[in-house]
Formats: structure tokens, sequence, C-alpha cells
């Protein structure tokens, strides 16, 4: 039995001016490809990796054309997609099966579903076989998806540190379709909202509440598969948003009873999923004043509105200017992206005195506000290549690479610089750069929710600091223009019913 085992991943935002060529998807200048795919993946924490794993376990020859994974950012070039997908479709030709690793918000040049064409097309070509598929917990569904696929299977967690159990998920269901001993049936269904990603952590009410009913539907054995995705927001799309796609062992029926329990619920809790902003230096003078409340470790300021992994510059510098205006000390800055001041940093030399302007390169076209770059002097302190293994527990054990990195030492602050877009979710990020992290007053981190996995642990408190960026948390300073209207909160459905789910 020849199974086909590929990935193509990427959450698309739509307002972020980062391009995103083929050389953007893999660690190198190009996706992974070939036999060298299982290799690379083995005992790593991703989807892929589960899926392999699980089809290690069966005696069957497995194809892995292509691994392409990218970190998220603006619309996929074109002919970045169609290699992708057409090394997908050449591989899948004569195969008994195909396991997909896709993200489920990738946004193209030409298509707002980039997965659900891939999916058409692999269907078409081969009606019977059964394809299963997993699916980042920001996907922004679309028809096309699960009429194309047998299987469909999401994280439960954000940050997400179950994407390599959801790949054995999917997985194992395609094992037991193929042995005949389940007959998967899928239905899905949305809701009109938006949930905002600074809501949507399972560490938070309301999703942390529904996850949880998805694992126990699932654990119980009610249900094959039960994902409930919070979406995408960023992506000015006509389906971004929170839906549910649940597959039962061949029952339609309760099927669509899970999917609208868990849709009604969703849409009762709509207003937990809104996020409250706060003034800038309200947030960097609250920072200051937790300097005097009991506890241990950092003190996080999270410079929430440009997140690289959700499309973010990582270069605006609005959050890192006032920690400096306002001479918080004994802090560490992850991170500016911005390779050009790298290189003259590195050209200095480490233990040299340097005034470098820094950051606010990037034009973002979607805001009426642009960032600008700050100038800093300090010393450089530590000239790295910028390449770590992760610790976890997200991604364990996957190879890091932030390009070529430099530590400038202000004396009151140390800034990282890099030069590929990192979002700081382990603690290597510092670590490898000769900063411990624990031992810092402050943080400064350019994240939203995965930070979580490890830095919350050891933090002594969390402020979320409103920057500039593409991933704003204010919806106001971006201009919708696709999704579907109305939507919660763009528009105001507090006493809304929801009209009926669909038969
Ligand atoms: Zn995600």
């Amino acid at each position: 039995m020849k199974i086909l085992l590929a990935m193509m991943s990427h959450e698309t935002n739509t307002f972020s001016p980062v391009p995103t060529p083929l050389e953007r998807f893999g660690g190198g200048t190009r996706p992974l490809e070939g036999p060298d795919i299982q290799r690379f993946f083995q005992n790593r924490g991703s989807t892929l990796a589960g899926m392999l794993s699980v089809a290690q376990r069966h005696d069957v020859e497995l194809i892995t054309p292509i691994a392409a994974g990218a970190p998220p950012s603006g619309p996929v070039d074109d002919d970045a997609y169609t290699y992708i997908t057409e090394t997908i479709c050449a591989a899948a030709v004569g195969c008994d099966a195909l396991l997909l690793d896709l993200h489920g918000a990738m946004v193209t040049r030409t298509y707002p579903d980039g997965e659900g064409q891939l999916l058409a097309a692999l269907r078409q070509a081969q009606p019977g076989i059964p394809i299963a598929v997993g699916l980042d917990m920001h996907a922004n569904l679309y028809p096309g998806m699960v009429e194309n696929a047998t299987i469909i299977s999401g994280y439960h967690t954000y940050p997400h540190i179950d994407m390599f159990e959801t790949g054995v998920r999917a997985a194992e269901i395609l094992f037991r379709t193929l042995a005949g001993e389940v007959a998967p049936t899928m239905v899905w269904g949305n809701r009109p909202m938006l949930p905002h990603v600074m809501r949507q952590g399972t560490d938070d009410f309301p999703n942390k509440e529904l996850q949880a009913q998805c694992r126990s539907l699932e654990a119980s054995g009610e249900a094959l598969a039960v994902s409930l995705f919070t979406g995408f927001p960023h992506a000015d799309i006509e389906n971004a948003g929170l839906s549910v796609v649940v597959v039962t062992d061949n029952d339609p029926e309760k099927a669509a009873a899970i999917r609208d329990e868990l849709l009604d619920r969703a849409w009762q809790d709509r207003s937990s999923f809104v996020y409250q902003l706060k003034p800038l230096t309200s947030s960097i003078a609250e920072g200051i004043a937790a300097r005097d409340e009991p506890g241990d470790g950092p003190i996080i300021l999270l410079d929430h509105y440009d997140n690289t992994a959700s499309g973010g510059t990582m270069d605006t510098t609005e959050v890192l200017r006032e920690i400096l205006a306002q001479g918080l000390e004994d802090v560490a800055a992850f991170g500016i992206f911005d390779p050009e001041a790298v290189g003259q940093m590195i050209a200095a030399g480490v233990g040299s005195r340097v005034t470098v302007n820094i950051g606010g390169r990037f034009h973002m076209g979607a805001l009426k506000q642009q960032s600008s770059p700050l100038e800093v002097s300090g010393v450089v302190r530590l000239i790295s290549d910028g390449r770590f293994t992760i610790r976890g527990p997200m991604a364990t054990g996957s190879a890091m690479s932030m390009g070529p990195s430099v530590v400038l030492d202000t004396g009151k602050v140390e800034i990282v610089v890099i030069s590929r877009h990192v979002e700081p979710y382990d603690l290597g990020c510092f670590y490898s750069l000769g900063i411990d992290p624990l031992a810092k007053t402050y943080l400064m981190l350019k994240s939203r929710i995965h930070y979580r996995a490890v830095f919350l642990p050891i933090a002594k408190k969390i402020v979320e600091c409103a920057g500039r960026g593409v991933c704003t948390s204010d919806y106001d300073e971006l201009t919708f223009e696709h999704v579907r209207r109305p939507i919660y909160p763009l528009d105001n459905l507090n006493d809304w019913e929801y009209p009926g789910n669909p038969v």
C-alpha cells in the first residue's frame, strides 16, 4: 500500500507587507523534499511528525514529496503555491491514501483558500481514496476543504503544544478507515464571529472550556475527531472566523448535533472573545509599578501588535521606544528584525560601541500609522549565527534559525536584533544568546499567545502593550473589505440571535 505524506503550511495575514516567496517555505533556501523529510521530522513536535510516527507503525510504502512550511506573512506568491501543490499532486498519483499537514489559513495572490484548492485538485484526480488532514486552530474554513477531505483534525491547544498528537489522531483514523474499522462522516459549520487572537488562548475562558469539550467527545468515543477552529482574523477573506468540524463513525446526525452545540456555545460567549484595549504609556507605567509587587521572575512586556507568528513585520519600535523613554532598567528585548542593522553591528565587531537605527523599515500599507526606525547607542555584546535547538514544549526538538543575530546592550536594555522572523516561544531565544531570561527584571516579547508555553510559568506578571503592527488587536485600525458581513464584533451583534443551524 502506498501512502503520501506531505506538508503545506502557512498562516496568511492579508494585511502584512512581508513577502511569501518559495524561499520562505523551509529552514533554508527552499522546502525540504523527498526521503530527507522522514529523517528530519523524526520525533519532532509537529503534525507531520505525528502522522509519520503512525505511518511507520504500518507496513506501507511512504511517499514524502515535500514539507513546505513558512512563518506567517503576506499572501503566498502564485509561483510558490503552484510549485508546492503541483509537487504534491504529481506524487499523489497512484497512492492509496493521503496524509496532509496543512495549516488551513493560506491565502495566495489568487485564492482565498489555498488548502481548499489543493484538496479539490487531489480529490478530482483520485475520487475514492481517503484523505486525512491536520489543521492549525487558526484555520479559516472553506467548504472546499471539508468537501474534498475524508478526515479533518485540528489542534486543541493555544499555545500549540499538541501538534504531534493532532497528526497522530488524523493518521490513526485514516489507517482505521483503510482497515475497514470505521467509516468517517464529516460535517462543519461556522458562526459570524472573529475571535480576537489575544482572547483565543486555551488558558482562558471560553476557549479552554470549548477545547476541553472537543477532547472529551473524542476520548469518550462519541466522535472520531472534534475540532473547534478559532480562526485567524487578520485575513480579510470571506470565511475568516470561528468554525467547527466533526468527524463521526458513519453517524451524520450525531456529528451535526455536536457541531451545533459547540457553535451555539461559542456564539453565546462571543463577548469573551473580544479584546479590551489599553494605551501603551499606561501599560509601561503598570510594568514599572509591578517591580514593587511581591513575587519572583521577570515582568513580561508583551508587544502583541507585532507578532511575527501572526504575520507581523517584527520591526515596529513603539513599545521598545516607550521602554527606553520611561527609563526601565534590566530589560531584555526579543527582538527586532533588521538584517541591515545586524550587518552593521557584525562589521563593527563584539565590544564596539555603536549608534544604529533599528527597525521601522517595512511600509505597512494596511495601516494609517507607520512605525519608524529607532536610533539606539550601545555596545555590541554578542554576535551569533542564530541557531539553536528548541527545548519545547512547543515544537520540541526542532531546529530554530534566527539568522545572523546580535545583542546590543544600551546599559539598561539588551536588544536582540535578528535576521529571520522568529517568535519568542522558547527560552532558547535568550539562552542561545547568553541572556538568562529568568534573571532579568523585564522581558519585552513580540508575541501574543505562544510565549505562554514557557514564559507564563516563570513570569512575575504579564503586561500587554499596545504597540503598532499588522497584527494589531484594534480592529478599527484595519479596513475589512472581503470578510462576510455582518460579523461580530465588527458589527454590533450583541442582541442578534443566530437564525438557525444548517440542516
Ligand atoms: Zn495557530
